[in-house]
């Protein structure tokens, strides 16, 4: 058997951690472990302050003048050259805006418009659904197209790479199991079968080294309130790579994608570049909440947060099934660090009841359908005693069946 590290040896974990300066740069609520800054990031005084700057001065005292004089209209080119430093995106290809859901609409469009002839979107049946959802939606406005789901059609995605595969929607790191996919690899299977590929970052960026462009990508999509830790529902962003640029089209043609959006002309002529992906007015104040949350990342090294982020997870997968595996909670994250974002899923089959009552104690993960428990790792803020103390937490819940009392089988409208 291995002997678990006692608090002492995590408490020296975290002294020699070199993010460790990275936690004092969030507010985390007093008595509160929080393992779910893969949905909702912390908040950082770093946006508080760009907010407050954004209302009291460039809203509320120089008003409609701030569009120019506080580069309020550049605000999606400039923010999304800054996440693109953070994904392996070169200067130009990625935008701040809308929605990811929105974004994977028009990313979607764009790639089947350019594989004219072929008529399959491929991707995965165990896929956020919303990506799921908006691929219909997409498939429903194009005559004669389908959509293949791996885990439906076929057990694996690459199996249903073909011919006639205009574009695979597929997603870097799983909502639900914490798997990560080898992004150069099904790329280039993907290329090779003449298809593009959309890549879903919503659970790595911010979470592990990304490298669009070296993988040779057509398009991304992700959000900024997960990892980014933009604010909630701060906008998404969109990457597509400059070798698509000109010949794009998306359809949700408006005005902020236009060439000339302020000669206000009667038909539509798609701006240069990566504009053409904006389709209307942002939200300012969330995008400059967000300016502020990016800028917490310029003293990051991305490597050295994909080394803490593994090891806090191997740590937690450690702890959790030595002292809680009896209980009948199971790993549902892949084992090898390799193939497993920045998240670790245990499966219960009380999880929910579970998952309320760590909740209650302080210990915030949260639970996706039927039956997974997730816990989040955020490199920047969450600490090895973090995860020491949730393990703890947990096992206490599973020993003296806590999780039982009525109450934490009440299910709220968000879980
Ligand atoms: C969080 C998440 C989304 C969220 O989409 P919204 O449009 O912001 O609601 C989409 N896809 C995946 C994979 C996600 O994890």
């Amino acid at each position: 058997m291995t002997t678990l590290p006692d608090l002492a040896a995590i408490e020296a974990m975290d002294a020699a951690d070199p993010l460790r300066p990275m936690r004092d740069r969030f507010v985390l609520p007093e008595g509160v472990i929080y393992l779910d800054g893969n949905s909702l990031g912390a908040a950082a005084p770093a946006a508080f302050a760009e907010l407050q700057k954004a209302a009291q001065q460039e809203w509320a005292q120089d008003l409609i003048r701030s569009w120019n004089k506080a580069g309020w209209f550049d605000l999606p080119t400039r923010l999304g050259d800054r996440v693109g430093r953070l994904i392996g995106a070169a200067a130009g290809q990625t935008v701040v805006c809308d929605t990811t859901s929105i974004n994977i609409y028009k990313a979607l469009h764009a790639a089947v418009a350019l594989r004219p002839g072929r008529s399959t979107m491929v991707a995965e049946g165990g896929s956020f659904p919303t990506d799921l959802y908006v691929a219909e939606g997409v498939a429903s406005t194009l005559p004669g197209a389908a959509l293949r789901l791996e885990g439906v059609d076929a057990a694996r995605i690459e199996d249903l790479i073909d011919d006639q595969t205009a574009v695979v929607l597929v997603n870097h790191v799983n909502y639900k199991t914490g798997e990560l996919r080898d992004m150069a690899a099904l790329t280039r299977r993907i290329h090779e079968a003449g298809a593009l590929v959309v890549w879903d970052l919503c659970h790595s960026a911010g979470a592990l080294p990304v490298d669009l462009d070296g993988a040779g990508a057509d398009f991304a999509v992700g959000c900024t309130y997960k990892y980014l830790n933009g604010g909630p529902g701060s906008p998404a962003f969109v990457y597509a790579a400059a070798r698509h640029h000109d010949a794009i089209r998306q359809p949700l043609s408006g005005w902020w994608g236009h060439a000339r959006p302020f000669a206000f002309e009667q038909h539509y002529d798609a701006g240069s570049g990566i504009r053409r992906f904006l389709c209307g007015t942002q939200p300012v104040l969330s995008l400059r909440a967000l300016e502020g949350a990016l800028s917490l990342w310029e003293d990051v090294d991305m490597a050295a947060l994909r080394r803490k982020s593994v090891a806090l997870t191997d740590l937690f997968i450690m702890l959790v099934e030595a002292r809680c595996g009896r209980y009948g909670v199971t790993l549902e994250s892949p084992r090898d660090s390799v193939k497993r974002g920045s998240q670790v899923s245990f499966a219960h089959e009380h999880g929910y009841a579970i998952m309320q009552a760590l909740i209650e104690r302080g210990v915030i993960g949260d639970f996706r359908a039927p039956s997974t428990m997730r816990f989040g790792f955020t490199p920047l803020y969450t600490s090895y005693r973090d995860a020491w103390q949730a393990a703890a937490v947990l096992e206490d819940i599973l020993r003296t069946e806590m999780w039982k009392e009525e109450r934490f089988s009440v299910r709220a409208a968000v879980t």
